[in-house]
Order: C-alpha cells, then structure tokens, then sequence
C-alpha cells in the first residue's frame, strides 16, 4: 500500500493513516471495514465500546490480507479500568476480535478524577511484556496525566490518540509528545465533517490542489506527522479519504491552515470525563 509507516517508540511501525469506525454498527463494520482493506488501508482503529469488535474481527478475517500486514487498534473502556479488571477486558476485546494479539491498545480515557490509569497502565506493561499488544498507548491524555504516568511506571506511552483538527489543533500536547517520543494521534481528524468541511480557506484550498476538502484536511494531517484515522461507511469516501498521496501543501497553506485554530473542541474534556 501507498500509506507510509511512522515508527513508534518501541521499534513498532504504524500506518500513518488508517480506519475509525466510532458509531459504525456491528453488522455494518463487516462491510466497511472490508471495503476499507480492499482500498488499501491496513490499520484499523476499534474500541470495546464502540461494540463492533466482532463485526470488525470478522472482516479482517475474510480480507485475505496477512496479519502481518495488519494494525489493529482496540481501546479499554472507562468502567474496566483497574489491573485486575484491565486483563479481562483485553481478553475479552481480544476474543471478539478473534485475534491472539493487538498492534497497540489504548487506555480511552484517562478519568483523572478516579485515579486508576496508573494501575490500568501497569496491566498494560504486562499485555505488552506478553507479547499481546505490539505496542501500548493512552488516549485524551493531557500532558498533566502522561506526567504522572511517566513518574509512577517504567514504559513510555507509544502513542497518545487525542482530538485533532483545524479548528483544535493542539500545539501544547504535540509539542509534549515531540518532547517525549509519543506518537500524536488525530481523533476526529475532519472535525466529525461538519462545520470544519465547509471553511472557505479549505474549499479555496480544495479548488487550488484540484482535490476534496476533506482530502487537503488529512493532508495537513500528515505534512504535521500526525496519525490519522478518519471514519465513512461511504465506499466512494472511504477511498477519497486513502488517495491523500499523490499531492502536497506548501508552506503558505499550511499557514492558511494554522490560522483556522479556534481550540474549539467537538467532544468532553478529558478532565471531566468518567
Ligand atoms: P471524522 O473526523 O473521521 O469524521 C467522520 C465523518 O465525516 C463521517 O461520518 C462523515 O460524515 C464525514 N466524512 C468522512 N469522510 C468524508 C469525505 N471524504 N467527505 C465528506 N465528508 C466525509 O470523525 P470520527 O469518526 O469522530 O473520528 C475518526 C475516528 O477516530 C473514529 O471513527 C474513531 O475510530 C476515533 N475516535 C476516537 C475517540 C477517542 O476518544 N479516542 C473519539 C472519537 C473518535
């Protein structure tokens, strides 16, 4: 496939772009994911709460595509966190996967206000020194929190999965990761495609490159270093959203883009969330 890899803190490659299924039914994931594989993605991004691990698991298992060649991203959800409880949510997450091993596991949320993602990251240490998740991460991680983390444990997150678009875009926790070799995640990368899709800047920049706002969004994306997970059960979408390498933005659109951060964000604030 034509989508490069960016090499994580562990020695793991990941595919710099992949599939979200948030909100993607059961039954539906089966056939968008397999359109997904078939238009060349290979990392796939799931959560036990989106509840479509199975539906997932089954398309990756009819694809014909090597595991090998596969990056599977599952998330623990809130209500599991804790050491114990941790491994049987992976276990379970891994059955209706029906994979023996994740490419990278998430802890969603941090839930600050709880004060268990530090033993729940410990549960993670063990899945990863089992040979069960390639790699480990977080997710709406402030810099607060992976601070903490890294003063009470031993294994750097390899990536932390945060909301991420042109009108949030998140220079203080990029420059954090920078910092400290965390891979910096775009969750919701074109804004849920609402306002975000109709931002004359963007269309201006659309109609320069003879592509799709939604193309030049992810493309930003990228010259960023960001990973990048957009979602669509759209096949025409979902391949318009893989054919983001045949073009390139120059220095004064990638300023047009900067200038469009409003730090407007569309889902809760990590620090209140339980
Ligand atoms: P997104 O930014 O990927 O937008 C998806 C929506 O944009 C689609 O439903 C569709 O309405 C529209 N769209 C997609 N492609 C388009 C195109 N080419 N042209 C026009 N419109 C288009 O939003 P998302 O699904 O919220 O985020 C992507 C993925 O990120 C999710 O599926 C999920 O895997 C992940 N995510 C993670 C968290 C977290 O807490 N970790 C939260 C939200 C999302």
């Amino acid at each position: 496939s034509s989508v490069p890899t960016l090499t994580l803190n562990n020695g793991v490659t990941m595919p710099q772009l992949g599939f979200g299924v948030w909100q993607v039914p059961d039954d539906e994931a089966t056939s968008a994911v397999t359109t997904a594989l078939e238009a060349g993605y290979r990392s796939i991004d799931t959560a036990a709460i989106y509840g479509n691990e199975k539906g997932t698991g089954r398309a990756l298992a009819t694809a014909g595509v090597p595991r090998s060649e596969l990056f599977v991203t599952t998330k623990l959800w809130n209500a599991d966190q804790g050491y114990d409880s941790t491994l049987r949510a992976f276990d379970t997450s891994l059955d209706k996967l029906g994979l023996d091993h994740v490419d990278l596991y998430l802890i969603h949320w941090p839930r600050p206000a709880v004060g268990k993602y530090v033993d729940t990251w410990k549960a993670f240490e063990k899945i990863h020194a089992d040979g069960r998740a390639r790699a480990i991460g977080v997710s709406n991680f402030h810099p607060a929190h992976l601070q903490r983390l890294a003063e009470n444990s031993g294994v750097v997150p390899a990536v932390n999965q945060i909301e991420l678009h042109p009108h949030l875009q998140q220079s203080v926790p990029r420059a954090y990761h920078a910092d400290h070799g965390i891979a910096t995640e775009a969750w919701s990368p074109l804004g849920q495609g609402k306002d975000l899709l109709t931002e004359p800047v963007l269309q201006e920049l659309a109609r320069k490159h003879g592509r799709t706002v939604a193309q030049v969004v992810l493309r930003w994306h990228l010259q960023l270093g960001n990973v990048v997970i957009p979602k669509s059960v759209t096949p025409s979408r979902i391949r318009e959203n893989i054919d983001v390498f045949g073009f390139e933005l120059d220095q004064a659109d990638l300023d047009a883009v900067a200038a469009l951060n409003r730090d407007a964000r569309l889902g809760d604030d990590p620090e209140t969330v339980n």
